[in-house]
């Protein structure tokens, strides 16, 4: 941990109960990683690495039925390292919003679709502060201007339906930025999106939080975005981070066997995959384990030994800000 960082997470774990199971399936295990000021930290992974489930889990934002647990999951706010694990209802209140902003994915849905874009903006900026009417409409158009709406004053009448998705990833931006929060949870906000339009949001989100001296955590499954705006990569594999490293420090020296696979996949698509380590047939092994031994990679890992299948690899620091969960990773 830095001083300076804003968010410590340090075995963090999320459970299911159920009627079987007091304790439930882990659904995120062991996740560790630090953030600094005005830093963008990438999670990467497959649909159902658990990246969505983390976004959530950081902000408190989570079904009453999932049970968070574990170490730590400190938060800088008002200047002290508070754990949100402690926090109670009342005290993620204050903390969301103006200290912790989301932008989910499929955002156009979480509109109301009756009500037009500025209505609903306008709603939130006078829930958070004490302005009027007309001062909440002049901070909307003041936004939809900083994130280059085409029309501001227009584009306030407009019906969310009215609004091509790019403008709708603007207007969820608008309204994350102008609660100035530290913390910006973003999943995969450019999803649906094409390329040029792709670029031109997320240019606009670092830029733009970054002046405002926010720091990101991004769900994204491109490590093309990763490789452009991120600083940190942590990569997901079923629940628990494999390899966390700095970006640089991830090209240049991926460590972890799944890591390969991604950068292998993302970089080489024209290339035939070295099969070296990795079995490529994933999607046919989505077979979680039922006990707690052994790497969870193993069923599609080249280079497993015996020891994979019946002892969890742990953490190996391989430098300042770079672990791998391999028991093979510093070879
Ligand atoms: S611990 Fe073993 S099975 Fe798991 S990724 Fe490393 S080498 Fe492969």
């Amino acid at each position: 941990m830095k001083s300076k960082d804003i968010l410590v997470v340090e075995d963090l774990n999320l459970y299911a109960p159920n009627a079987f199971d007091e304790k439930g399936p882990a659904l995120l295990r062991n996740i560790s990683f630090g953030l600094g000021p005005k830093e963008i930290l990438g999670l990467v992974g497959e649909t159902g690495a658990g990246k969505s489930l983390l976004i959530n889990a950081i902000g408190k934002n989570l079904d009453s039925n999932l049970r968070l647990t574990g170490g730590q999951l400190l938060f800088r706010h008002k200047g002290q390292l508070v754990n949100l694990l402690d926090a109670n209802d009342e005290q993620m209140g204050e903390i969301w919003g103006r200290n912790i902003s989301f932008i989910l994915s499929n955002t156009r849905s979480r509109f109301h679709p009756l009500m037009t874009v500025g209505e609903q903006f306008s709603n939130i900026i006078r829930a958070n502060f004490q302005v009027s009417n007309k001062e909440a409409h002049e901070r909307v158009i003041e936004m939809f201007k900083l994130v280059q709406m085409p029309d501001p004053q227009q584009n306030f009448n407009n019906y969310p339906h009215e609004l091509s998705g790019g403008m709708v990833q603007r207007v969820a931006i608008a309204i994350a930025l102008s609660m100035s929060p530290t913390l910006l949870l973003a999943d995969e906000p450019t999803m649906g999106l094409d390329v040029t339009v792709q670029r031109q949001v997320l240019d606009l989100m670092s830029s733009l939080f970054y002046d405002q001296n926010s720091s990101i955590v991004l769900a994204t499954r491109d490590l093309g975005i990763v490789a452009n705006y991120c600083k940190k990569v942590a990569v997901m594999f079923k629940g628990e981070i494999v390899e966390l490293a700095s970006v640089e420090d991830f090209f240049k020296r991926p460590r972890h066997p799944y890591s390969k696979y991604l950068l292998q996949i993302a970089f080489a698509s024209n290339q035939k995959i070295e099969e070296e380590d990795v079995e490529l047939d994933l999607a046919a092994k989505e077979t979680y384990r039922r006990y707690d031994r052994g790497c969870f990679f193993a069923d599609s890992c080249r280079i497993s030994q015996e020891r994979c299948w019946t002892e969890a690899p742990e953490r190996i620091e391989t430098s300042e800000y770079h672990y791998v969960k391999c028991h093979r990773g510093v070879e």
